[in-house]
């Protein structure tokens, strides 16, 4: 007796590039086609049409300054209705079976937090039984019902996370994440030529890339397939080409200990100079600057010196007026010094899941910086990156002696 294969159920997400225009959109219809009539049933989770939703905020600027989250909901949502739509109209025309929905047809059910809103569950019997009839069933990314019968938005970028999370609630059997670029690069490419494309890469580490510079996933996305064990292929819309694979265990024998390098340059530094030391004060700088939500990232206290000492930390450039506001309020009650402030500065990190089983990263990391003459103003580190504080004008260079020196130009992928 043959045992016939069960069918596979994908899981696709389209990025707002690779719908940008009408032939997008067909080139789209035909790669989705493709997958179906290999007897896959495929759920297509589909972006906004290029630039539609900053153009929609700038649109509600236009009206009103300040406009109610839940209208905003009411407004972005509609970026990604138009484009499941055009895509159903794509492939109908080719003569397949295919049904678009929003978020709320389908039950994506979230909390109430408009234009942030989580995900709490998925009614997924719609979508069963449209697949069930055989039909392509399209998505409007980003988008949910709240508890409150309402329209929500999952925070910019969400579709990744819608895709992720019906990957989970529908257990399919991949979920391929496309969208402009081939896949994860060892860094960025327009910064450093000798890129490489890695073939497989972890949720930790894609997660620690991404919270330092690199823009390629939703963050909460991967965060939701790490914790259910979901594989993501994130790979070019246009290209045929195998993408990289995001999952918790890569089949490779030996790792490279550094896979990633990053660049950011969205935070400032302020320093709080003659800050009494004694026990409470950060404690309570920090606890200011977190009740009023700014994201400190990098902390660094230096030695003190006639029981005074200076602190220096960095926030994103967004916040530097707030928190240079707050930090002087808080200079002036604990009697410390001046407030000063740096915008020019970037953040390098080198990140490798490898770190942990090897010594000398970091001292390897600091002296490559050091012979080519590149200041560190500021270091921290976690289990699987280092970052360090450069001058801004010495970020890339920084990028590009560390992707040498870890030998990041001759991985295998
Ligand atoms: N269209 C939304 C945005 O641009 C969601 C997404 O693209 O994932 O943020
Ligand atoms: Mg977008």
């Amino acid at each position: 007796m043959q045992i016939k294969r069960k069918n596979k159920l994908i899981v696709q997400k389209y990025g707002g590039s690779s719908v940008a225009n009408p032939e997008k959109i067909e080139k789209a219809a035909k790669r989705v086609i493709a997958y179906a009539k290999r007897r896959n049933r495929v759920v297509v989770v589909i972006s906004a049409m290029g630039d539609t939703t900053d153009d929609l905020v700038e649109l509600a600027k236009q009206i009103n300054p300040l406009p109610s989250e839940r209208e905003m909901d009411m407004l972005m949502s509609t970026g990604e209705q138009i484009s499941s739509a055009l895509l159903a109209m794509a492939i109908h025309k080719r003569g397949v079976k295919a049904i678009s929905f929003t978020g709320a047809q389908v039950g994506i059910i979230t909390d109430t937090d408009h234009t942030q809103a989580k995900i709490l569950k998925i009614e997924t019997d719609r979508i069963k039984r449209e697949l069930t009839k055989g039909k392509i069933v399209i998505v409007a990314g980003f988008q949910g019902l709240s508890t409150a019968l309402e329209i929500t938005t999952l925070g910019r970028g969400g579709s990744d996370l819608s895709a992720v999370a019906l990957a989970v609630a529908l257990n399919a059997d991949v979920c391929e994440i496309y969208t402009d670029v081939d896949g994860i690069y060892t860094t960025d490419p327009r910064i450093e030529p000798g890129a490489r494309k890695l073939k497989y890469i972890t949720f930790d580490e894609m997660l620690e890339l991404a919270s330092r510079g690199a823009q390629v996933m939703h963050t909460r996305a991967v965060e939701v397939a790490k914790k259910f064990n979901i594989p993501l292929h994130v790979r070019g819309s246009f290209s045929k080409k195998e993408g990289t694979i995001i999952m918790e265990k890569p089949p490779v024998i030996e790792e490279p200990v550094v896979r990633g390098v990053t660049l950011a340059d969205s935070e400032a530094k302020i320093t709080l100079s003659e800050v009494p030391d004694k026990p409470g004060i950060a404690a309570s700088i920090f606890t200011i600057l977190a009740r009023k939500s700014v994201n400190v990232d990098m902390i660094v206290q230096n030695v003190s010196h006639k029981r005074y000492t200076d602190i220096s930390f960095t926030v994103p450039k967004k916040d530097l007026k707030k928190a240079i506001k707050i930090s002087r309020q808080m200079s002036r009650s604990i009697k410390a010094g001046a407030v000063t402030s740096d915008e020019t500065i970037a953040k390098v990190s080198i990140v490798g899941v490898g770190m942990k089983s090897h010594s000398g990263v970091a001292a390897k990391c600091f002296s490559l910086l050091a012979k080519n003459r590149i200041n560190i103003d500021m270091i921290s580190t976690s289990e699987i990156s280092i970052s360090c504080v450069v001058k801004k004008d010495a970020g890339k260079k920084a990028v590009k002696v560390l992707h040498k020196g870890f030998k990041l130009d001759k991985i295998k992928t």
